[in-house]
């Protein structure tokens, strides 16, 4: 059955809200922050891989360079074209470009020029056509009539790089292509080489076919990296960037674990500030059922009523009251309608005495009321034969119509007699008993 919480329960209801509100209000501060911490990370992470994504261009663009010198010249002297020449020119640009392993000039599709010739030879004469790995790169440059960034791929001369192929168009015809065979780390070291700072790690890998040609490949599988892809000539490259500040990066179990903590402080500090004050206040003084001042405000109160008493010479009325057969007025109606008329006993009780005066209930159905400056026995009397009219009238709870009366024990405080408070109490308990004894429904004067 539902009752009321007591005061323990009510406080540990009262540290359980706190530990949760303040787990909630640290664990999204800690989150919050972590969230701010990992954003600022990203974004230099991001601001990173835009330096090295222009370095990068500054590079190829020097690559585009080369090409298209030597595309100007092939198209002035296509018709005088001196092996000699030509030689002389690949080598000049070679001696110019860094990073450039070789370069090729084929007519149509063949390979007729290269320089260094050494240790090229292998690729003097060949076909494109025919070169299968090659060949869809070289023909997506003619068809698209643009520089086509192919590689890194093995090369036929042995070792890896990467071919910039460059078309060239003659009156609008195709004449033949120019490959720039670059040696991919030389030429990526040195891009990057102003850019080496500790603080990032990162790693390229073509977008199409996934494959990581720089740097440390499982930049790509970790959490908290930064991807971003750059346009290269017909492609697309993809880049992992880790600013190693992530590493620092409090987990979130860390704020998890701490908010934990500190709620769970906030929560006990709580719950033991809400059992003193409820100690201290209402909770602790009052009944909870009636509202009523319970029994350790009556003390409280009558000490007080008591030395007062005592110090002026006055006298004061206790009133000890108990319900007739309450028991079976739980048995007839159940313990809710016994609840109900203890409720209802005490707003009679309360309404027929003055505001000077203090009912309490003491425990089930038994109240004790303070009645001050009663100067006989007569008008403490007078006192318990009103209330005891005043229950004359059935109460009307649930439906029920129910005659409550009350047994009455009287005693008066004399200041003569200085009687202990202990010893008025079990006086007029006494009195209470007599009463019960005389029939019920009576009072009975303590003697
Ligand atoms: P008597 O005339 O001798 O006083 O008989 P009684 O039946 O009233 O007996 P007594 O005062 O000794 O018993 C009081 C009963 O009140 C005992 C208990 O079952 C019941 N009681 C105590 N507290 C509560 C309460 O908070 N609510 C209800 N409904 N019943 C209570
Ligand atoms: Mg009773």
């Amino acid at each position: 059955m539902f009752r009321k919480p007591n005061q323990t329960e009510k406080s540990f209801g009262v540290g359980l809200l706190a530990t949760l509100l303040a787990f909630l209000f640290w664990y999204f501060l800690f989150e919050y922050q972590r969230q701010k911490e990992e954003s600022e990370a990203y974004l230099e992470a991001a601001s990173y891989g835009n330096v090295l994504r222009s370095e990068m261009d500054r590079e190829l663009n020097s690559l585009l360079f080369i090409s298209n010198g030597l595309s100007s010249f092939i198209k002035v002297y296509r018709n005088d074209l001196e092996t000699e020449k030509v030689q002389s020119i690949l080598a000049d640009l070679w001696a110019q470009a860094r990073h450039v392993r070789n370069l090729a000039v084929a007519v149509d599709y063949k390979i007729t020029y290269v320089y260094p010739d050494k240790s090229n030879e292998k690729i003097f004469g060949i076909d494109y056509r025919e070169v299968a790995s090659q060949w869809p790169k070289v023909k997506l440059a003619i068809d698209s009539r643009q520089g086509v960034l192919d590689g890194p791929l093995e090369l036929i001369q042995g070792g890896s790089g990467m071919i910039y192929r460059f078309p060239i168009f003659v009156e609008g015809k195709y004449w033949g292509i120019i490959s720039t065979v670059i040696d991919t780390h030389a030429f990526l070291d040195d891009a990057f080489k102003n850019n080496r700072r500790n603080d990032f790690a990162f790693a390229i890998r073509t977008a199409e076919d996934k494959k990581v040609f720089y740097g440390d490949p499982r930049l790509f599988r970790q959490k908290h990296v930064y991807i971003q892809e750059s346009l290269i000539p017909n492609g697309k490259w993809q880049w992992a960037i880790e600013n190693r500040k992530m590493h620092n990066l409090r987990d979130r179990w860390f704020g998890v674990l701490l908010s934990l903590l500190f709620s769970t402080l906030v929560g006990l500090f709580s719950y033991f500030f809400a059992k003193e004050r409820y100690y201290l206040s209402e909770g602790a003084l009052m009944d909870s059922l009636t509202g009523l001042p319970n029994r350790r405000l009556l003390e409280n109160r009558l000490n007080y009523v008591h030395s007062e008493a005592k110090r002026f010479k006055r006298r004061f009325g206790l009133i000890a009251l108990d319900v007739d057969h309450f028991k079976s007025i739980n048995d007839t109606f159940g313990h809710d309608v016994g609840d109900e008329v203890i409720k209802a006993v005490a707003y009679i009780l309360e309404s027929n005495i003055r505001d000077v005066d203090t009912v309490s209930r003491i425990g089930g159905d038994e109240f004790v009321i303070v009645v001050k400056d009663q100067h006989s026995e007569e008008s403490l009397i007078k006192v318990a034969t009103k209330l005891l009219s005043v229950f004359k009238k059935p109460m009307h709870i649930h439906e029920h119509e129910i005659t409550v009366h009350l047994s009455i024990g009287l005693t008066l405080f004399d200041p003569d007699s200085e009687v202990a408070l202990k010893q008025l109490f079990k006086q007029a308990d006494i009195a209470l008993y007599q009463a019960k004894q005389r029939g019920r429904n009576t009072y009975s004067f303590w003697r």
